[in-house]
């Protein structure tokens, strides 16, 4: 491939961004391609180190991990992002402003991912010792036209990844 392209996952804590884009970047790493992970855990110990969960700061951390993104996918690199970015217009914005902008949304119902509590920050949330948590007491705003939508409540970890590489070869961008 010789453009690049940024693979947004949007979705709830706990929905499977992180998880699903692991194996995707290992997938299309075996298919030859450049990938970097750009997960919004990560960006936050670092690039948006300080930052808070304000909405200000939320849309501070997308637009730095969106302009990270575009830097890597204008050099061939598909570059994935897996951070909540819950706000619709912040991703839109992104989605004008680069090009090959393909937007994944990890979609879990509130309960299934509080369910999971992977990290226990649903707990934390509820019990008062976190706030603006995404879902419990802060917003998340779905995309209403994602390229690719994986249901992680209905699929397997395996039918998810697959679902997004049949997806981007059928958009073209894989070969
Ligand atoms: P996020 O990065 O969105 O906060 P994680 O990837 O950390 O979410 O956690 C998702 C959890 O859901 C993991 O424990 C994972 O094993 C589980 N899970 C169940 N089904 C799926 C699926 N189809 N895709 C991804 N994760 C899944």
């Amino acid at each position: 491939m010789e453009k690049g392209l940024i693979l947004w996952f949007t979705g709830l804590s706990g929905a499977g961004k992180t998880t699903i884009s692991k194996v995707v970047a290992e997938k299309l790493k075996q298919r030859g391609q450049k990938v970097e992970i750009l997960d919004g855990d990560i960006v936050r110990e670092n690039l948006s180190k300080g930052l808070t969960f304000s909405k200000e700061d939320r849309d501070i951390n997308i637009r730095r991990i969106g302009f990270v993104a575009h830097l890597l996918s204008r050099n061939g690199v598909v570059a994935i992002t897996a951070a909540i970015s819950p706000y619709k217009a912040i991703r839109n914005e992104i989605r004008e402003m680069y090009d090959n902008f393909i937007e994944v949304y990890i979609n879990a119902p509130l309960e299934v991912c509080e369910q999971r509590d992977v990290k226990g920050l649903y707990a934390k949330a509820r019990s008062g010792e976190i706030k603006n948590f995404t879902g419990i007491d802060d917003p998340y705003e779905p995309p209403d036209n994602p390229e690719i939508t994986c249901c992680t409540d209905q699929e397997s970890l395996d039918e998810s990844v697959a679902h997004v590489i049949s997806s981007l070869e059928k958009y073209g961008y894989l070969t």
